[in-house]
């Protein structure tokens, strides 16, 4: 299975927790996070990620 992150950086509001969550895919550079990689083949801390964003910037679909 194939799954792909959207994300949104308008709704990012740089609180780190998507990084506390899922760091190997998530990092902050200048006040907002940032995926390293947007598509993802097995239900990893993405997900975490995903689910404590308080903003609703990530979301993630298959492919
Ligand atoms: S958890 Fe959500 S709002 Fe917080 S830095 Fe990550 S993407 Fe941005």
């Amino acid at each position: 299975m194939v799954y792909k992150i959207k994300f949104s950086k308008k709704k990012c509001v740089g609180c780190g927790a998507c990084v506390v969550a899922c760091p190997e895919n998530y990092e902050i550079i200048e006040e907002k996070a940032k995926p390293k990689t947007k598509q993802i083949e097995t239900k990893d801390c993405n997900f975490d990620a995903e689910e404590i964003c308080p903003n609703k910037a990530i979301t993630i679909t298959e492919e």
